[in-house]
């Protein structure tokens, strides 16, 4: 999406947004998307839909810049797990769900891996103003997310498959029902999801960070985050770009292959297409299907790849590939510093550790990684990780490749006697 920004009115420098704090009585100066509409004007405020996103925050992080091997101070923590649904998945959604209703939409429908559902259906519930059709595939769902979808009343349909035929379907349903579809391949999506950025450089005093680090699924984010420093560096109003790091779960590594092993590069609009499809069918005819405990970018088919990759280039990205082990590691060291995160997130962590190791990102740069979901959206990843029960651990976590747990917090068995839960205790803290 492309505006005609001299025809708009744009402030002349970041600093002018704070002035919407003055006003947080009025609801579109407090949501943390629509208090930056200026920068994404494709409806007019008045009709812009709000249920108080955004309400997010920019953590320096102690713990986890050690455990990266950063020097304390310069790694930071974006937590968008306190938006109202639990995921960042509710920047994207007040977008694409304002632009649903400016078109007169009654319906609203995506395919999910749980969280934008969870999204959709809250934003549903919240305005009263459409119904919600949720597409999710068999299994493939944590419970967290889907038990948002189901109290919040929206349609759910569980179809044998994956994601990835979960959004084939999807997509055909909506076109012969005329349902409004709003997964990420919606381009008010990404614009409301631009605001992630926004917030970012609002709580670092306007300076734009060295790292973005976000990991990636079906490429929105990344996506979004490129368009967003492009927009600001084209209006004049930041001076240089930050570098981007995409992580892929190695389960689920198609943008890690085709960037990384197979030199796929925006090329000014013309990336190698046949190359591409060629990857796709070789998936396709060995029967390769993603799989990795971070359920939210367990993806095959990323329909934001083309764009990911021109951000990939405007923000001279690199990206990389880590393990279901390296992820919950990440994301228990995430958790010990009480900001906890789903696996997804971690994957930001990991990255991070990954990518200081090889030098490609320095101790003293200033690193911002993307904590997506809250930790409570995936309870049964977390609870398998720190617990004591080896068969509990073996169904959920070896199943994946995950052998040890390294940083597990382990109940403390004690029999219901005072005197030995007394013992236990001193012996332990
Ligand atoms: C959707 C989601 C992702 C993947 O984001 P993309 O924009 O699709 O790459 C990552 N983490 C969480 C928690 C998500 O919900």
């Amino acid at each position: 999406m492309v505006y005609e920004w001299d025809r708009l009115r744009v402030p002349k420098t970041l600093s002018e947004f704070q002035q919407k704090w003055a006003r947080r009585n009025d609801p579109h100066c407090f949501s943390g998307v629509w208090r930056f509409h200026e920068l994404l004007p494709f409806v007019p405020i008045e009709q812009c839909v709000t249920v108080g996103e955004g309400q997010t925050l920019l953590h320096p992080s102690q713990g986890v810049a050690e455990y990266t091997g950063m020097t304390p101070g310069r790694l930071y923590l974006q937590y968008e797990g306190m938006n109202p649904s639990g995921s960042f998945k509710d920047n994207g959604m007040s977008a694409a769900f304002s632009h649903a209703r400016f078109v007169g939409a009654t319906r609203a429908a995506c395919a999910s891996t749980g969280n934008t559902s969870a999204s959709l259906a809250l934003y549903c519930s919240v305005t009263r103003l459409m119904k919600a059709v949720i597409f999710i595939g068999s299994g493939k769902i944590s419970y967290g997310k889907l038990s948002q979808a189901l109290d919040y009343g929206a349609l759910t349909v569980q179809i044998n498959g994956d994601f990835d035929d979960a959004m084939a379907r999807v997509k055909e349903v909506t076109q012969q029902l005329g349902i409004y579809l709003v997964n990420s391949v919606n381009p008010f999506r990404l614009e409301g999801q631009k605001t992630i950025m926004f917030r970012v450089l609002e709580a670092l005093d306007w300076e734009v960070p060295d790292w973005i680090v976000v990991p990636g699924g079906n490429l929105g984010n990344s996506s979004a985050f490129g368009k967003a420093f492009h927009e600001l560096r084209e209006l004049g109003l930041i001076d240089r770009m930050p570098r981007l790091a995409v992580i892929n779960a190695t389960g689920a590594s198609t943008l890690y292959e085709l960037v990384e092993k197979r030199d796929i590069r925006w090329n000014q609009g013309s990336p190698d297409a046949a190359k591409v499809c060629r990857y796709y069918d070789a998936m396709d005819a060995e029967g390769r299907r993603a799989s990795t405990i971070a359920s939210a970018i367990e993806i095959n088919r990323p329909v934001n790849f083309n764009k990911c990759i021109r951000a990939l280039e405007w923000c001279d990205g690199v990206v990389r590939e880590v393990t279901d082990q390296q992820i919950l590691d990440a994301k228990a060291k995430v958790g010990a510093g009480g900001l906890g995160c789903e696996p997804a997130s971690a994957a930001s962590v990991a990255g991070t550790k990954l990518l200081v190791s090889e030098g490609v990102i320095e101790p003293d740069q200033r690193v911002v990684c993307i904590l997506t979901g809250h930790q409570l959206k995936d309870p049964t990843a977390t609870v398998s990780y720190h617990t004591t029960d080896q068969d509990q651990f073996n169904k959920v976590l070896g199943s994946r490749g995950v052998r040890r747990a390294a940083f597990a917090n382990r109940a403390v068995g004690v029999p219901n006697n005072l005197d030995e839960i007394i013992k236990a205790i001193r012996l332990y803290s």
